[in-house]
């Protein structure tokens, strides 16, 4: 363990699925039983529109009923950030590949959502992003140019370039420790995240239910909801 005071966390689709939200590999490739090309690509979009809404729709129903909540990881996270944020010197950043909103819902504010997220939608003409609860679909009227047809889920695709990039570029170059929790390590350019970090000097490790083939200084195998409290507890002592 290491008393560390500029901490990167990176999560992905298993921190999430102990709150009944699928990963993205679980099922052979799917995504909740549809091909990635088809409803996370921006041919896929272009091919049949109102196939990759229904889909989006069909997410953010899910994350929006009663039964998806935050686990004891999400919140972990946030009692982490917290509990860091107002020491001296310390630094904290939560970057996430996914697209719910269960970090934010646990208490999580330095937070970035690198893929893009599912309760926004973002005009194709304007670039400019808005709010959504509801279903999107071609008739949706665009807030901005208040023409339908312009709208798509503000969610980044294959083949397109995450968000906010420079900002994790630089606090992975600055961070002493990386936690990478619950991601294959399958989509780039999160991948190569704990590399970057390693090269800049940062200690790294890995929570997953399974070692992923990256190597990183600590592996920590289990469910999210167990190792990640214990993880940010262990963490705590040491920074007090
Ligand atoms: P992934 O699905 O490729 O990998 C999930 C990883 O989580 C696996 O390594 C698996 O072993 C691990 N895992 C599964 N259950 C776990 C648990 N209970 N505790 C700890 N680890 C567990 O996910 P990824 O690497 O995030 O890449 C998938 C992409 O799909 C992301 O870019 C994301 O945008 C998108 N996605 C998002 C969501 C979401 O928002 N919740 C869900 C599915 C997919």
């Amino acid at each position: 363990m290491v008393a560390a005071r500029r901490i990167v966390v990176l999560t992905g689709a298993g921190i999430s699925a102990e709150s009944g939200i699928q990963t993205f590999r679980a099922s052979d490739g799917l995504w909740e039983n549809h091909r990635i090309e088809d409803v996370a690509t921006p041919e896929g979009f272009a091919a049949n529109p109102i196939a990759v809404h229904q889909f989006y729709n069909d997410r953010r129903r899910l994350l929006l009923s009663d039964t998806i909540r935050p686990n004891p990881a999400h919140t972990a996270l946030a009692r982490l950030e917290h509990s860091i944020v107002d020491l001296p010197e310390h630094e904290f950043l939560l970057v996430t590949q996914n697209i719910d909103n269960l970090h934010e819902r646990a208490g999580s504010r330095a937070l970035v959502h690198m893929h893009g997220e599912l309760l926004k939608m973002r005009c194709e003409q304007s670039g400019l992003s808005f709010d959504l609860r509801e279903d999107l679909t071609l008739d949706t009227c665009c807030r901005c140019c208040r023409v339908p047809g312009n709208l798509r889920p503000d969610v980044v695709w294959f083949g397109e370039i995450p968000l906010a990039m420079s900002r994790i570029t630089k606090a992975l170059e600055n961070c002493d420790l990386f936690i990478a929790i619950g991601t294959s390590g399958s989509v780039y350019p999160a991948a190569g995240f704990f590399e970057l970090a390693r090269e800049h000097g940062a200690h790294t490790v890995e929570l997953n239910l399974d070692n992923t083939n990256a190597t990183f200084d600590e592996h920590i195998c289990g469910p999210a909801s167990e190792v990640v409290p214990a993880y940010v507890e262990r963490l705590l002592s040491c920074a007090s």
